[in-house]
């Protein structure tokens, strides 16, 4: 727990939200903004400035019980509610997020640290997903079974599974929520998002507009505090369904914790993604796609390119222009319209970076560009360019979720295919080559959820957002992301003949 700190100096900048009541300082729960039991609070900074942007209320087990207990009761109405019902409450979430679309994207860049353009990219991207599953919760369709058994009726319904909780990390504070809850609110289920502890304005602000948009109480809250919160609704058999989204090791945890209390676990964990550029691509195509890959969210990103291979015949020159382009990247506060590169999270965001440039260095590899902190201090940090980068490396096979850049060079499609896929992480794989054999060779071997071919953006609603192996169970997005949160219910119900 966190008292407020004297020394930091209260961060100004929220007292520019055209609506001041999107910062809310209070957990929202069973339709009430509520203080910690113990009045205990954390203190939530500006990762550019180091200043306190406020406080949220420090919630424990109690609290969680409490908010489940209630979410229980609201559960029945909501889910008894017409299906178009349901999906008005979510149009009009959904627009109340797009009127307030600056001022959300002012908190997130204040709490999280990104540019503020990738914020209204990330609010679009979030509210995306609220109108997509508001048309969706009309078409929770069941089926009529041919049946195999003479005077049968036979059918499969499909039924919200009950109370969700909804786990989120802090890179993308608004997103991750709206993927998970917006489904589980058409599906019929009430959700609890406990946000990220350094992210919870943003997940707050929601639940301001949620509550603005006639979301009855109980149905949609968000509880703010330690990771004890966490361990509540995993142990809690009210709860059906874990959304989490986060580290595969937090993931793990998380399956354990939940493991006697046996509920649905939908999982986004982390990511490796490899970057592969064949020399039959336009140069300049490849460098510009590798940027986005690798500096996005400042490369704190599960679909950032860790690993950058780069055929032989062009390494060479890809490593100049790539440099080259790295050198535009302006760093700093995200508020700076000139900033691309914003702060890191924390202390050990920094720290991780700092070990991978390390070890690479101490293990043969090449620093071209960065490879330290920034300047400007704090938790900034140089854009960094590392080239002969080779599997022994920490780099290759650890998620860095920062902006340094591994180059590694291949001589065949054979010596890629042996490396480009990866033991634990299976979550988005990047492809740049204009030979349709190759693309089509590749994306049958490459062991991945989702594999990009000549292009970077590929998220949205429509699609089955999700990894293999250990980087997640389930999907999110699309029609596939309400199967996290029904049951199907077969029904046989015998008949006699006229
Ligand atoms: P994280 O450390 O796993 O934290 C995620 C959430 O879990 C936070 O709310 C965190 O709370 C909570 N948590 C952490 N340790 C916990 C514990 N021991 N018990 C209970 N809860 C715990 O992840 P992060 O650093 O926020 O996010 C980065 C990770 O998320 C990366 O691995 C990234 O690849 C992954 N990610 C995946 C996707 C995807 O869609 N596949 C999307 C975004 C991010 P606190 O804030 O209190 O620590």
């Amino acid at each position: 727990m966190d008292m407020p700190n004297p020394n930091l100096s209260r961060d100004a900048s929220l007292k520019h939200l055209a609506d001041p009541r999107l910062q809310r300082e209070f957990a929202y729960l069973n339709g009430r903004w509520q203080a910690a039991d113990d009045g205990s609070v954390i203190a939530v900074t500006n990762p550019a400035t180091g200043a306190v942007l406020g406080h949220v209320p420090n919630m424990k087990e109690g609290e969680t019980h409490r908010a489940v207990e209630a979410a229980e009761e609201a559960f029945p109405a909501w889910r008894r509610l017409l299906p178009q019902e349901r999906a008005a409450k979510l149009r009009a979430w959904h627009e109340a997020i797009i009127a307030n679309r600056e001022d959300l994207a002012l908190i997130m860049t204040l709490e999280q640290g990104k540019p503020l353009a990738e914020a209204r990219g990330e609010i679009d991207y979030a509210a995306s997903f609220v109108e997509w599953f508001a048309e969706e919760a009309k078409r929770v369709n069941g089926e009529v079974i041919a049946g195999h058994l003479p005077g049968r009726s036979m059918s499969v319904r499909r039924e919200p599974i009950g109370v969700v909780a909804a786990v989120t990390p802090w890179n993308f504070p608004s997103a991750m929520i709206t993927r998970k809850a917006a489904a589980a609110l058409a599906a019929g289920c009430p959700v609890i998002v406990r946000p990220a502890s350094e992210t919870p304005f943003s997940a707050l602000a929601l639940a301001e507009l949620a509550e603005r948009a006639g979301m009855p109480a109980g149905v949609f809250s968000v509880i703010t505090g330690s990771r004890a919160i966490v361990g509540e609704l995993c142990a809690n058999p009210a709860v059906r369904a874990i959304s989490f989204t986060g580290s595969t090791d937090v993931g793990r945890i998380l399956l354990r914790q939940s493991a006697d209390t046996v509920k649905r676990m939908a999982m986004e964990l982390g990511g490796h993604a490899p970057f592969m550029l064949f020399p039959d691509m336009e140069l300049d195509e490849g460098v510009n796609g590798a940027i986005a890959a690798k500096f996005q969210t400042s490369g704190q990103d599960c679909l950032a390119a860790n690993r950058i291979y780069v055929h032989a015949d062009r390494y060479e020159a890809f490593l100049e222009r790539f440099a080259d382009a790295m050198g535009e990247l302006n760093v700093g506060d995200g508020l700076d319209p000139d900033t691309d590169i914003g702060p890191l999270m924390n202390e050990s965001a920094i720290a991780k970076c700092e070990a991978h440039v390390q070890d690479a260095l101490a293990k043969g590899a090449r620093l071209i560009r960065g490879g330290k902190r920034h300047q400007k201090g704090g938790l900034f940090f140089e854009p960094t360019l590392l080239a002969d980068v080779t599997p022994g490396m920490a780099i290759s096979h650890e998620e860095t979720f920062g902006p340094v850049a591994a180059v590694t060079r291949f001589d065949s499609e054979a010596e890629l295919i042996a490396q480009m896929n990866h033991p634990e992480y299976g979550l988005i794989a990047y492809l740049y080559t204009n030979d349709h054999s190759r693309i089509c060779r590749l994306t049958d071997a490459l062991e991945f959820g989702m594999v990009a071919v000549n292009c970077v953006n590929v998220t949205g609603h429509p699609i089955p957002f999700g990894g293999v192996k250990q980087s997640g169970l389930g999907r999110e997005g699309g029609r596939w992301g309400l199967d996290e949160f029904t049951d199907y219910k077969y029904v046989c119900a015998a008949y006699r003949a006229a």
